[in-house]
């Protein structure tokens, strides 16, 4: 048996989601984020469906993702949002930089002047996430510094929420207001308009005056919506009940507008199985004792394959579409899991540890919610370090 874990993703599920943006801001146009392999969905196969559905761009962190995707023969426009080193390849590979500062401008340009060629550029403004973007004072100066360089156009202005659920809309129109009056001065002073692109998926899901020009988002297109409900209290318990699953509903916390369908399913096969008595001990630390008489598989899945050390005793998978327990540490190649409940279970049976099976499903709100993190960082982790496989249907 190989190691680690298998990612099943299925591109129609991708196709619905993307779909599913598309109804909600009709004409605009829809930039597709694929940065970290497609949130751990393969950045490749992904991006050629979002393609064939509509998609007007891919947009990606940094150049080397940008040249895979070239390399696997996609020629569609490609936002490179973060790099900013290599700036032959921008030229090299017809790529779209995001810049963010006026000595990298420049540097384009006398790259462009080098080659004469003209390089379109998209410029990205701070209006209040605090990470990149144009912030100076003023910031139209710096613009126009831009704009007036030979051999690079901007044919884009992006701006990015730093309140990444938007339930609460305060500071993010703040941060629009802000974003709509650089762009309308550049427009005037440019006399042209700029095409312009701030929302990213909860944006879409929930704040319409963002939609603007196109529209950015990553997260929903997986099948995941960045809103998550609050109220979901901790249960020490590794089989709590949790609430219904379905389309985004429950964990999802959106369904009133828009149904998604997770794409990712991550799945494994049982290692070996092995009858303990009661009383054993199981993993490091020994902090699960069997109760009973009991029946442990363990799965050759761990924390290097990015199934997280915070599920030890805490996190259910499934088999023969029922929840089991992991029980003890999580183990850098192995986990544990308690099948003492299932009958005729035998090594080699299918685990799955995000996905449905039967009627049952764990999503990645369950396991970020287990691990105290967001359904981005379960994705890109498991997602991101199994080795991939892709349905049409699930
Ligand atoms: C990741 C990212 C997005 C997509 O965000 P989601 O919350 O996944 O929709 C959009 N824009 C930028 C600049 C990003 O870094």
């Amino acid at each position: 048996m190989d190691r680690g874990a298998i990612a099943e993703v299925n591109l129609s599920a991708i196709a619905y989601n993307f779909q599913a943006v598309r109804k909600i801001v009709k004409n605009r146009q829809i930039i597709a984020v694929v940065k970290a392999d497609a949130y751990g969905h393969g950045a490749v196969e992904v991006s050629k469906r979002f393609i064939k559905e509509g998609a007007s761009y891919l947009a990606v962190a940094f150049i080397d993702e940008a040249v895979k995707l070239r390399d696997a023969g996609i020629t569609a426009p490609i936002i490179v949002l973060f790099d900013r080193k290599e700036v032959r390849e921008f030229f090299d590979f017809k790529l779209i930089p995001v810049v963010y500062n006026v000595d990298d401008a420049l540097s384009l340009s006398t790259e462009a002047r080098k080659r004469n060629t003209v390089l379109h550029i998209h410029v990205k403004i701070d209006t209040g996430m605090g990470r990149i973007g144009l912030s100076g004072n003023p910031l139209i100066d710096e613009l126009e510094k831009i704009a007036k360089m030979e051999r690079i156009k901007i044919t884009g202005l992006i701006s990015h929420f730093s309140d990444a659920d938007l339930s609460d809309k305060s500071y993010a129109t703040v941060q629009l207001e802000k974003f709509n009056k650089v762009r309308e001065t550049l427009s005037r002073k440019l006399n042209r308009k700029i095409f312009s692109h701030i929302a990213n998926s909860a944006a879409v899901l929930t704040f319409k005056d963002a939609y603007l020009d196109a529209v950015r988002p990553g997260i929903m297109l997986y099948g995941y919506s960045p809103i998550q409900k609050s109220e979901v209290r901790a249960d020490s318990t590794p089989s709590l009940t949790l609430p219904p699953r379905g389309g985004g509903q429950g964990w999802g916390g959106v369904s009133e507008f828009v149904d998604l369908i997770p794409a990712m399913k991550v799945k494994t096969k049982i290692l070996c199985i092995r009858n303990v008595a009661l009383g054993s001990p199981v993993s490091y630390g020994r902090t699960f004792i069997t109760k009973r008489q009991s029946r442990i598989g363990v799965i050759p899945v761990g924390y290097a394959d990015g199934y997280n050390r915070l599920f030890s005793n805490n996190a259910d998978v499934l088999v023969k579409g029922r929840r089991v327990p992991v029980v003890g540490r999580v183990c850098m190649d192995l986990t544990m899991i308690d099948v003492t409940d299932i009958k005729n279970v035998r090594e080699d049976d299918e685990v799955i540890m995000l996905g449905q099976q039967g009627k049952e499903s764990i999503t990645a709100y369950e396991l970020a919610f287990r691990a105290h993190t967001i359904p981005y960082e379960i994705l890109t982790s498991l997602g991101g370090k199994s080795r991939k496989t892709y349905v049409k249907a699930s």
